[in-house]
């Protein structure tokens, strides 16, 4: 089993050391664990973010990872990402940071209408149709760069699921996802915390479309990773007739 949805303390909504979310991993029988917490960006004024890592945070990230990669390399595959947003204009700098740090994939997260620095968080009611179509455009232009491996909770955008035109571009999404061949997620942690996501009409559309979908734990402490919960979701959904896939693309 595999994971490549796992945060750590440092987005300050996270708990547990790494460690602990290895330990729980290679407990539970998993055989890959990917790190992917919550980006940091640049910003050019002195904001200082409130729910990712700071940049200076980076290198304690990569190394603190890397480490512990060596140390358990006979037990776990452990990969180092980022849970990142499409920021148009800061995807420079996140091009190049992810070079210089040898990460080893992206997941497209996208949280914020603008940055999370002037912008709103995406998952909060009531949202537009304005809002819900710069959501799907911005994953879509995320999608595009070919730098995201999946794209995390696709339907964390609150729309309105009796609005078809909400739908319509939720479907615009997932239709882009399908022909760039970019899997979906089934996000546990929405799942097992009752949220909006993930939502009905979504998971209908990834079934019609056929898009392939990736079970992520979007692990905040580490107890969320858990095989007999995944395991149970993942039977469920194959009987449903989701094309599952635990199997991304890595950026080296
Ligand atoms: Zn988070
Ligand atoms: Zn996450």
């Amino acid at each position: 089993m595999k994971n490549y949805h796992t945060h750590t303390y440092r987005c300050h909504h996270a708990i547990g050391l790494e460690r602990d979310y290895i330990e729980q991993a290679i407990d539970q029988g998993f055989t890959t664990l990917g790190f992917s917490d919550h980006a940091p960006w640049h910003y050019d004024s002195s904001f200082k973010p409130f729910m990712r890592m700071q940049e200076s945070e980076i290198e304690d990230y990569v190394l603190t990872l890397r480490k512990l990669r060596e140390e358990y390399q006979d037990r776990i595959d452990i990969k180092i990402g980022f849970e990142a947003e499409y920021f148009e204009d800061k995807m420079a700098w996140m091009k190049e940071t992810i070079k210089r740090y040898d990460i080893d994939y992206l997941i497209l997260g996208n949280h914020y209408d603008g940055s999370d620095e002037d912008g709103s968080y995406y998952g909060m009611p009531p949202q537009t149709l304005e809002s819900v179509t710069r959501y799907c455009d911005q994953v879509i232009k995320g999608m595009e760069t070919g730098l995201f491996s999946y794209v995390a909770h696709p339907d964390v955008i609150y729309y309105d699921q009796h609005d078809q035109r909400h739908l319509n571009e939720l479907e615009r999404l997932c239709l882009k996802a399908k022909e760039l061949d970019i899997p979906l997620e089934f996000n546990m942690l929405g799942y097992l915390h009752n949220r909006h996501y993930p939502s009905a009409p979504y998971l209908k559309m990834v079934r019609d479309i056929g898009n392939k979908m990736i079970v992520g734990c979007d692990a905040h402490e580490a107890s969320a990773i858990d095989a007999n919960k995944m395991r149970t979701v993942i039977e469920r959904l194959k009987k449903e007739g989701f094309i599952l896939t635990d199997e991304i693309s890595f950026l080296r």
